[in-house]
């Protein structure tokens, strides 16, 4: 009998084939714009050539439209688009193990519960035949003893163990609690990051739609911030950025919070504001800038006047949290296209000020 053709390996199946198409195309993206081929950014390209997630593949084309694809960006995206985060996934595990340990306790008191059972048996045995023969009683109250430190014994290891498990629980609300505020946190100005300001417009379109209540979204954007980096360098930057961080965020007060947005740019978005409440808002948060003042610690020297533009957009009925932003980024371009400084709406442009720019 013939020997069986040996039969040709499988072509490798269609979904393995496109993964590593797009794993190939990351790669060579990842090399493109020289950025690390660390785990987030690989991911990102991947989904970016495997055309999986929308949002990220325009801010991605946005960004290479502009030329700024660089590490700083791919570290802002995955804050805004890769989740969960390996916190929570850590937390997930130890959640696990403590659930765990809350059971061994509850075993333990079922435990606990059958020796006082064993306990009440034996001392409903001594009382129920009072002339039982001194052997018989002997024997008994052998019993009742050992079961006694029995009991007391268990009820120890149950204390520990409650003790334990409620120590466990407390470390890990607080791991837990602090995951949280670093995912929602700007590590920088300590500010809520873009991920936590985009939820929260995403929920105030929605609230809005269904009430009927405006809503105002302010983009500010510091003029000629590349300047400082340039003259000054990186660090004294990172300090003007926290220090407007902190100064819209005094000057805003109460009524919203602040947000970072991108590299130099802060939002706002409130709900229940109407045009003209805004409009004033985004003015004293314009003059609250430029008035602040900013000299380098070591020497002394004075930055020069900061200003910031800003772009203010208003919802308008059945706009989707997107068309809004794309709005107000426009109005911050004619602000920055009037001469910075200023104060430009979706409508007109509002207080223009005469600007003062980094010369
Ligand atoms: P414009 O008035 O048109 O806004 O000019 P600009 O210089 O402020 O804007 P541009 O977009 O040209 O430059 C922004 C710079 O902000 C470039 C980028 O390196 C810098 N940047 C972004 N994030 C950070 C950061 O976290 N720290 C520091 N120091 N610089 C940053
Ligand atoms: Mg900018
Ligand atoms: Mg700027």
């Amino acid at each position: 009998m013939a020997a069986p053709m040996p039969r040709p390996p499988d072509p490798l199946p269609m979904a393995m084939t496109m993964a590593m198409t797009h794993a190939r195309a990351a790669f060579a993206s990842l090399l493109q714009f020289s950025v690390p081929p660390v785990p987030p950014f690989y991911a990102m390209w991947f989904e970016y050539h495997a055309g999986t997630r929308p949002e990220l593949a325009s801010a991605l084309e946005a960004a290479m439209a502009q030329g700024a694809v660089d590490e700083a960006l791919m570290r802002e995206l995955s804050v805004r688009f890769l989740d969960p985060l390996p916190e929570f996934e850590a937390l997930g595990v130890a959640l696990t193990q403590l659930s765990g340990t809350l059971k061994e306790a509850l075993g333990t008191m079922a435990s606990h519960g059958a020796d006082s059972a064993a306990f009440s048996d034996a001392l409903e045995e001594l009382s129920s035949d009072a002339r039982q023969d001194p052997q018989q009683l002997r024997l008994t109250l052998v019993r009742l003893a050992e079961q006694a430190r029995l009991m007391t014994r268990r009820s120890r290891e149950m204390g520990y163990r409650i003790a334990h498990s409620s120590q466990q629980i407390e470390a890990l609300r607080t791991e837990l609690e602090d995951a949280r505020h670093d995912a929602e946190t700007d590590a920088l100005t300590g500010l809520g990051n873009r991920r936590v300001f985009d939820d929260r417009l995403r929920r105030l379109v929605r609230e809005a739609e269904a009430e009927g209540l405006p809503v105002a979204l302010i983009l500010i954007d510091i003029d000629h911030f590349k300047l400082v980096n340039d003259r000054f360098g990186h660090p004294v930057g990172d300090a003007l950025l926290r220090r407007t961080a902190s100064t819209l965020t005094a000057s805003l007060g109460d009524r919203g919070r602040v947000a970072r947005f991108g590299g130099e740019e802060f939002a706002i978005a409130l709900s229940r504001v109407n045009r003209a409440e805004a409009v004033e808002l985004a003015g004293s948060l314009r003059q609250a800038v430029a008035a602040q003042s900013f000299a380098l610690r070591t020497s002394g020297t004075r930055l020069g006047d900061v200003t910031v533009s800003i772009g203010l957009a208003m919802l308008r009925s059945g706009e989707d949290e997107a068309s809004l932003v794309e709005r107000a980024d426009a109005a911050l371009y004619r602000a920055k296209q009037e001469g910075r400084n200023r104060c430009c709406t979706d409508e007109k442009a509002t207080a223009p000020k005469p600007a003062r720019v980094w010369s």
